[in-house]
């Protein structure tokens, strides 16, 4: 239960759900639900991002297939190619295990298609991302068309609920925008003094830095550990002007410098960092999202399971939820049961 002078309901392809509570007169969907997938794969062009016109199988909810031609783009991303995004109608639960291996393949084949120099593979596949869009509400016929503008819905106004918002993400490029929305708003039904909005003058956070280069040099220099050049350059990268934060952990122990195990890059000091400064709840958060260790696919074991025990030690979890938290990291990359597509 949450309870407030104002609810912000911002739960992404579950915002329904959340509003699942209020009186059936109000309760309508408000987020149609449109798949979404992309492929992070070897990588194929390290230095331009290009357009392709590719022709994609897409499967409906009835299950009937239709070929829809659409430009799917390849962009070079931290040593990978990033390659989609396909969409499709999509009616059923919103889990992580909707995609399946004929659909990996479908995308695969699309792009070898498009791109024959490309020769990808189910092999070269090291990560499906995969989520829902919300589709545009006023969309003709039943080909997917997506939402272009975020929506905030306040509930006072369309349904008589007062103090409830409801606010829908298209882009995270123009998260911010929505985000300045939905604030304004809240400060207008609070009734709460304040003072004008900044965020279009505010930097992100860590994002207080007017030349890179000249940054990184000096970040280089004032660096109080040893570490390997490009470890430096990547946590510069990772965190911006806040990468101070991270001096801390190494002074107190310098092997906090060095990464969590073999095979990952990703060090103990950003596991502890993520976990007391980053607002997670799971493993998972700190594996996919919060540092690299796994978010272009599947980490090395070890690394999971020291990344594990840094938070174990800090949530006070015992060997039962530290290895459901294990768990929950390798069922996040499984993809749905269905025919194996051998290539
Ligand atoms: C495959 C894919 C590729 C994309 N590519 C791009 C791109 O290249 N560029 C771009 O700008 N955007 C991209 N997007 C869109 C972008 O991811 C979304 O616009 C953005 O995530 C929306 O943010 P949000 O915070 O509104 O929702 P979400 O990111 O969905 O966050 C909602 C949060 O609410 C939580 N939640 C759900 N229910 C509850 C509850 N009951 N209580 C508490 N918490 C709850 C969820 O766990 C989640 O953390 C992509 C999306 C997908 C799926």
């Amino acid at each position: 239960e949450v309870r407030g002078t104002v609810v912000v309901n911002a739960a992404g392809p579950e915002v329904d759900a959340v509003l699942g509570g209020l009186d059936a007169a109000a309760r309508r969907p408000r987020f149609e639900l449109s798949t979404a997938m992309n492929l992070v794969t070897r990588q194929v062009l390290p230095t331009h991002a290009v357009g392709l016109r590719g022709r994609f199988g897409v499967s409906r909810p009835d299950g009937s297939q239709v070929l829809r031609e659409q430009v799917l783009f390849m962009a070079p991303w931290r040593g990978y190619s990033l390659v989609g995004t396909v969409h499709a109608p999509y009616e059923g639960p919103v889990t992580d295990r909707w995609v399946t291996e004929p659909m990996v393949q479908a995308l695969l084949d699309a792009i070898n298609q498009a791109y024959p120099p490309a020769r990808l593979t189910r092999r070269d596949v090291y990560l499906v991302h995969r989520g829902f869009l919300p589709q545009d509400p006023a969309r003709r016929g039943d080909d997917v068309s997506l939402l272009r503008q975020g929506q905030v819905i306040d509930h006072a106004r369309d349904d008589g609920v007062e103090g409830l918002i409801t606010a829908i993400g298209v882009k995270f490029t123009t998260a911010r925008h929505l985000a300045e929305q939905v604030v304004d708003l809240v400060v207008r039904k609070g009734a709460r003094p304040a003072s004008a909005c900044r965020t279009r003058h505010e930097p992100i956070p860590g994002g207080h830095l007017a030349d890179w280069r000249a940054f990184l040099d000096e970040q280089r220099a004032d660096w109080p550990v040893p570490m390997p050049e490009a470890r430096i350059e990547r946590l510069v990268r990772t965190y911006g002007t806040n990468c101070r934060a991270l001096w801390p952990y190494w002074q107190m122990d310098a092997s906090a410098a060095r990464p969590v195990a073999s095979g990952t890059d990703i060090t103990r000091a950003e596991v502890r960092h993520a976990v007391e400064h980053e607002a997670v709840v799971h493993l998972d958060d700190v594996v996919r999202r919060r540092t690299a260790m796994g978010s272009a696919g599947p980490p090395p074991e070890k690394a999971v399971e020291a990344a594990a025990q840094v938070m174990a030690a800090a949530r006070g979890w015992d060997a039962r939820r530290t290895h459901q938290e294990i768990d929950r990291v390798w069922s996040a990359y499984a993809l749905a049961e269905g025919p194996e597509v051998l290539s």
